[in-house]
């Protein structure tokens, strides 16, 4: 039979992350000794302010069809929350649009920005489904590496070098899925600038904006002048910051023309993001007490990421990693932990499943199968049993006498 399958397809591949995660939970519930440290998804329960808002929200019969562009009570409590956390500028509520998780706010943006011919820079390594989304626009993805000076992040002459006449996009992530890398506000305004004189739109994804290890939140394009802003689409949601990734908001910033068409797009594609949810959001954006939460949970992440970073230290010294400043990722460096031929990340999560029983994401996934990725949105309890096994295998592994190596 001939392939049923259309080309807007062609390139498509599940993701990596949910596969991988999936795969654990699986061999969790038979009752295996494993320990997910695989997916990016908060342990915590969402904000109990939230979650009421949403029952609630059930009760009073909020559960036909919303508004196309989500709730005006969602909408204006992105606008307000974004306008907080850059300095009070002003964020006008028509310029945002809910839909069902960030994933659909980052395709939908894709769909309507991009199409066949066009080429879309994604500075690597980069999450799994940059690279598909563009795809499934049907517009060309193009990995752009970053430097492993600078966190894996890429300067503007990286960007030059990837550019050419087709180019018509960009997309950043900072803080950075999968390094927890974050850009400072002197390099966007560097890649704004350099995008605005090129004609190309930049999508910023921000949705891990809230969890940064320095002063407040992470820079953000918001915290530039109008000016760099007309060509520029901002991706924030409730997944990772409010802990609420199963209840599929994500929110879109960007110019009104872009929007609408974003709006009608989604008219015909899921009518709007699930109803009740959205008031569960719009507490979670608005509500003090979910505020509260937020800092108790940025507090958690940053002690689990400073005692990941002191045991790698201090007892994998020899191993490279990213300095995570933002996220909940650790991105480190396995090619070179034994002696002889490179270890590539693959094969490195394969045998670390195999013989303790933990699940990392190879960096292949991510563009660079040189390093593997770790997420700590786990509890303390499993971070520490998780990390003495993967330290072990590490130790196991470097002092393996390579091949033909002197005894
Ligand atoms: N962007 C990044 C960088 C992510 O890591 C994720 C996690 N899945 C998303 C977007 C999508 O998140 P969600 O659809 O849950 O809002
Ligand atoms: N963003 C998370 C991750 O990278 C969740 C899984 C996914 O949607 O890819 O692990």
């Amino acid at each position: 039979m001939a392939d049923p399958l259309s080309l807007n397809v062609q390139h498509l591949k599940p993701s990596e992350t949910l596969a991988i995660s999936n795969e654990t939970r699986r061999r969790r519930a038979l009752g295996e000794d494993v320990y997910d440290l695989s997916v990016g998804e908060p342990d915590f329960d969402t904000p109990a302010a939230a979650a009421q808002a949403g029952i609630q929200a059930i009760q009073r019969g909020m559960t036909r069809y919303p508004p196309n562009a989500g709730i005006p009570e969602l909408r204006q409590a992105v606008a307000r929350r974004l306008s907080l956390l850059s300095g009070g500028r002003p964020v006008d509520a028509d310029r945002i649009l809910i839909s069902s998780g960030s994933k659909q706010s980052l395709f939908n943006a894709c769909f309507n920005l991009f199409g066949p011919h066009d080429r879309v820079l994604i500075p690597a390594p980069a999450w799994v489904s940059y690279p598909q989304i563009v795809h499934l626009s049907r517009a060309e993805p193009v990995l752009v590496p970053g430097d492993v000076e600078w966190g894996l992040k890429v300067s503007v002459r990286d960007l030059d070098r990837a550019h050419s006449k087709l180019t018509r996009g960009l997309i950043l992530c900072s803080p950075c899925n999968p390094t927890g890398a974050v850009y400072t506000l002197a390099e966007l305004r560097a890649v704004a600038e350099w995008a605005q004189k090129h004609d190309i739109w930049i999508i910023s994804d921000e949705i891990y904006r809230r969890i940064n290890y320095g002063p407040g939140p992470a820079p953000s394009l918001l915290d530039l002048s109008d000016e760099l802003l007309d060509r520029t689409v901002i991706i924030a949601g409730a997944s990772k910051a409010y802990a609420m990734t199963g209840w599929r908001i994500g929110a879109t910033y960007g110019p009104v023309k872009l929007i609408k068409s974003m709006t009608a797009f989604q008219g015909h594609t899921t009518t709007g993001a699930n109803h009740p949810a959205q008031w569960a959001a719009a507490a979670a954006f608005s509500d003090d007490r979910v505020e509260q939460d937020v800092v108790r949970m940025v507090a958690a992440f940053r002690q689990r990421r400073d005692y990941l970073v002191e045991r790698f230290r201090s007892e994998a010294p020899g191993v490279e990693f990213i300095e995570p400043h933002g996220a909940f990722y650790f991105f480190f460096r396995v090619d070179g932990i034994r002696d002889g031929a490179p270890l590539s990340g693959t094969a490195f999560c394969d045998q670390l499943m195999a013989e303790e029983g933990v699940a990392l994401v190879p960096g292949g996934a991510f563009g660079d199968d040189r390093w593997v990725r770790l997420s700590y949105s786990v509890s303390d309890r499993e971070l520490e049993t998780a990390l003495d096994r993967v330290l072990r295998l590490i130790d196991r592994l470097a002092s393996v006498p390579a091949p033909g190596s002197r005894p």
